[in-house]
């Protein structure tokens, strides 16, 4: 098993396919030119089977893929028809435009929850977040899951007088639809123009919420990082992921591989262990694994995040989430 030195047993992978992505969300890249990352300085399938294989033989239970966007990798078939064959619960997070054509390779790969992230059910507004047109291949893309009766989780960012207004019709969308909608709470990374008066937190969020609808909560699994919430007479429900004003890191049991082979021990730690470089000289990775979570800070990666409102995030030196892997 791989844990920490505060005794938290780390069984959830995350596996950043790729830092490349077919959208230009503002919140998620840098703001300057970003040079995607050469596809020789990625792993490569076989390499990504290796290490993944090491993780699962500690005990790994959970992989998800991430990115950028996990769906744009050329070869993005035949590493997901590998790990589908590992014993573990593989999922995915996308952001929907390549769901069409993936689809026979995610269900022979045994997924069952595909998280999908839509920060608007208004066309325009999609536009001006993502800068790509294709709202509605997103929102046909999330139906044909639904009919195929894959579990749809919505990844929805809250960002204060961008996208707090739409709360109401994401939580009607649940009136008749078996889709859970998770509300972020904005996070801060380097360039991604974070200020603490864009952020939304729970708070705000449920008292939003409760003005319209009966809430009742919902005990979660163990490692949860969302708050569950359900609407009596609602098909779906929500949740409330609050990175910034309730974090969770008491019982975080997640590890970041990032698409260029470094394990991050939390999202927010700004050391990681190179694992590819260490792969491809031939040398040992579990012991390296092992110091990377052993030395795990206690919360949000031993930074002082505690008081958001008085955050700079230009003081937080880390990479954005589209480098990460979120
Ligand atoms: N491209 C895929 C997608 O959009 O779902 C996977 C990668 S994306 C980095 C994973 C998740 O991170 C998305 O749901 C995205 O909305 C979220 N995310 C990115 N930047 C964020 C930020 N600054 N604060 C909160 N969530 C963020
Ligand atoms: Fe791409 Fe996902 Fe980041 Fe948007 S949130 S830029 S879709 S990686």
């Amino acid at each position: 098993m791989i844990a920490d030195s505060f005794g938290r047993i780390h069984d959830y992978l995350r596996i950043s396919l790729t830092d490349n992505c077919n959208f230009r969300c503002f919140y998620c890249m840098p703001e300057e030119e970003y040079d995607f990352t050469p596809a020789s300085r990625l792993m490569q399938t076989e390499e990504i089977i290796k290490l993944a294989k090491v993780f699962v033989d500690q005990g790994v239970k959970k992989i998800r893929l991430t990115g950028g966007e996990p769906l744009v990798r050329k070869d993005a078939a035949a590493i997901i028809s590998a790990l589908g064959k590992l014993p573990v619960e593989l999922v995915i997070t996308t952001n929907g435009t390549r769901i069409a054509e993936m689809l026979p390779t995610l269900k022979e790969a045994g997924i069952k929850t595909i998280n999908i992230s839509l920060d608007t059910l208004q066309p325009e507004k999609f536009m001006l977040i993502t800068r790509r047109d294709v709202f509605h291949q997103v929102r046909s893309n999330i139906e044909l899951l639904l009919q195929e009766k894959i579990t749809v989780k919505i990844n929805m960012v809250v960002m204060k007088g961008l996208n707090d207004n739409e709360i109401k019709d994401f939580i009607n969308w649940t009136k008749h639809n078996p889709i859970q909608i998770r509300f972020i709470e904005f996070m801060p990374f380097s360039g991604n123009k974070w200020t603490s008066n864009k952020m939304f937190s729970l708070q705000e969020i449920l008292t939003k919420v409760e003005k319209d609808f009966t809430v009742l909560p919902v005990e979660g699994a163990p490692h949860d990082t969302a708050k569950h919430f359900m609407i009596p007479g609602h098909e779906g429900s929500f949740a409330i992921i609050s990175t910034m004003t309730a974090p969770f890191c008491s019982t975080c049991n997640r590890m970041r591989l990032t698409a260029d082979g470094k394990l991050k021990n939390c999202l927010f730690s700004n050391g990681e262990t190179d694992l590819l470089t260490a792969l491809r000289n031939g040398e040992e990775v579990l012991p390296l694994i092992k110091a990377n979570i052993w030395a795990k800070k206690k919360e949000l990666g031993g930074q002082l995040i505690s008081h958001f409102e008085k955050l700079d995030a230009e003081a937080i030196n880390n990479r954005s989430m589209i480098t990460i892997g979120g």
